[in-house]
């Protein structure tokens, strides 16, 4: 269980976050989305224990990330958003040289790397990190925050400027994370990712949070379906464009209705010009479209 309690981060007057309260349970995978400089990044150094809020708690199963860093480290694994690999290592040495860090006999590295390499589909070929594609730099660092077998892992934007089978690859293996019953924290701007992966997602705006729950959840918050109507009709001049504002793409006729009321009266439109409602498709407002109704 991830707890925080009225959390705030302060820079010199200028507040990052600002009572910022939440409890995520284990196993599962937690969203923080936010425009730029929402304090997603601030939030995640807070619970990874790499930044110190100026007020409030957080505690990490019980463990208090202020006050016993070193047992929060053993159990936390943090992904930043940009990793700097030392370019003149191999993956391997890399992963040995964290290993080391903490306290893992050097035949368990071994074992481990080559397990966290299979399952990330790793091939370093002996090539030294300095000549790693994106992707697999990703994926270093992401064998990296697992090299100590965590229980919770905290990753800034593991996917950002990655191509989509990798993108996709590395959502798939976070799934995997979560089934063998980790929990993850993490940031994106990939909304429709967030979308697919987390159970939950926490929206920032400017250091506040303004929603968190479910995708179910938030759906519900940030209202209504819309609805599509699909029409075919002989002579589409004469339906009344002001009742029924309808376009015409690839797919036929069709009008947008906010509400059920407003459903009623194209449905009615459509009918009294001789055409015929075909069929009805509803919608609720993707993460980015609240995203974006939240605003900057
Ligand atoms: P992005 O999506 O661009 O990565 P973010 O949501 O992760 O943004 P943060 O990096 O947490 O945002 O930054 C939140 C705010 O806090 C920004 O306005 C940033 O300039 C400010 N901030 C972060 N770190 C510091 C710092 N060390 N000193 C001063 N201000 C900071």
């Amino acid at each position: 269980m991830i707890t925080a309690s009225n959390l705030a981060k302060r820079y010199d007057g200028f507040t990052a976050l600002d009572d910022v309260s939440f409890s995520f349970p284990d196993a599962g995978i937690f969203g923080i989305v936010g425009h730029n400089g929402a304090g997603k990044t601030t939030l995640l150094k807070i619970i990874a224990g790499l930044v110190a809020p100026s007020s409030g708690d957080l505690s990490v199963n019980g463990i208090d990330v202020v006050r016993e860093p070193v047992a929060l480290k053993e159990m936390l694994g943090y992904l930043p958003e940009e990793s700097r690999l030392y370019e003149t290592m191999t993956a391997e040495d890399y992963l040995a040289f964290f290993g080391e860090i903490y306290g893992i006999e050097k035949e368990e590295i071994a074992v481990r790397t080559r397990r966290l390499f299979a399952a990330l589909s790793l091939e370093p070929n002996g090539k030294k990190l300095g000549e790693f594609s994106k992707g697999m730099k990703r994926k270093t660092a992401i064998a990296r925050s697992l090299i100590h077998d965590p229980k919770f892992l905290v990753y800034d934007e593991p996917t950002s400027g990655l191509d989509p089978m990798t993108s996709r690859f590395i959502a798939e293996y976070l799934r995997k994370l979560k089934n063998e019953g980790r929990t993850i924290v993490l940031s994106a701007h990939n909304l429709y990712q967030i979308e697919a992966i987390c159970d939950r997602v926490m929206i920032l705006r400017r250091g506040k949070v303004v929603a968190l729950g479910t995708m179910d959840e938030l759906r519900e918050q940030f209202g209504s379906i819309t609805y599509t109507i699909w029409f075919s009709a002989a002579d589409p001049a004469r339906i009344d464009r002001q009742a029924v504002p309808y376009r015409q793409d690839e797919r036929g006729l069709a009008c947008d209705a906010g509400d059920m009321a407003g459903l009623n009266v194209c449905s009615a439109a459509i009918t009294a010009a001789g055409g015929r409602v075909e069929r009805i498709e509803s919608r609720y407002p993707s993460l980015e479209e609240m995203l974006v109704a939240v605003g900057k």
